[in-house]
């Protein structure tokens, strides 16, 4: 156990030690209905290992993380007869992360409801050519370096 695991809600949601509405568990997933769901049926995955955001884990944890993602999304639709899926994963404060224990959401969406794309939650910044060109490059330099470390920013937001 890591330090600062013990104190985790989701790891303690994870070890059975605090109950929730369970869906789905394997060896390294566990998958329960959000306690203040946006809809009915919206679920929440997480890894069973503590990590506070996905840059914490493995590629291969995030990939493993994300096929079990897809496994239960398809139970939700199939189980809710949603009209489509909002899959949802925020890492950091600045992104409305509350809970820091990586976790997915899987919200049912119906046509009913007037959905909400994502620019009802931010609105688009419209931005000249060379920007976009000197973000790309920079982004490009990060993932370049061939290491989970992305570096200094070449750009000023
Ligand atoms: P986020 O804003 O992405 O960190 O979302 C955290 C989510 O965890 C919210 O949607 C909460 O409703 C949900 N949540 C918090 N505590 C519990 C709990 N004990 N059981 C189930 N869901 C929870
Ligand atoms: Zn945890």
């Amino acid at each position: 156990m890591t330090e600062g695991e013990g104190g985790c809600l989701f790891c303690k949601i994870a070890r059975g030690e605090i109950p929730s509405k369970k869906v789905y568990e394997d060896a390294n997933v566990f998958a329960f209905l959000d306690i203040n769901p946006r809809n009915p049926g919206h679920t929440l995955v997480i890894p069973k290992k503590h990590a506070a955001t996905i840059l914490e884990m493995g590629e291969k944890d995030v990939g493993a993380l994300y096929e079990r993602v897809r496994y239960v999304a398809a139970g939700v639709q199939a189980g809710t007869k949603a009209d489509g899926l909002s899959i949802v994963q925020s890492n950091g404060k600045a992104a409305g992360q509350v809970v820091t224990h990586v976790h997915v959401h899987i919200i049912p969406r119906y046509l009913s409801e007037g959905p909400v794309s994502l620019e009802g939650v931010l609105g688009v910044k419209k931005m000249a050519d060379e920007t976009l060109d000197g973000i790309a490059a920079s982004i490009k330099k990060s993932i370049g370096n061939g290491s989970e470390e992305t570096g200094e920013s070449d750009f000023d937001f």
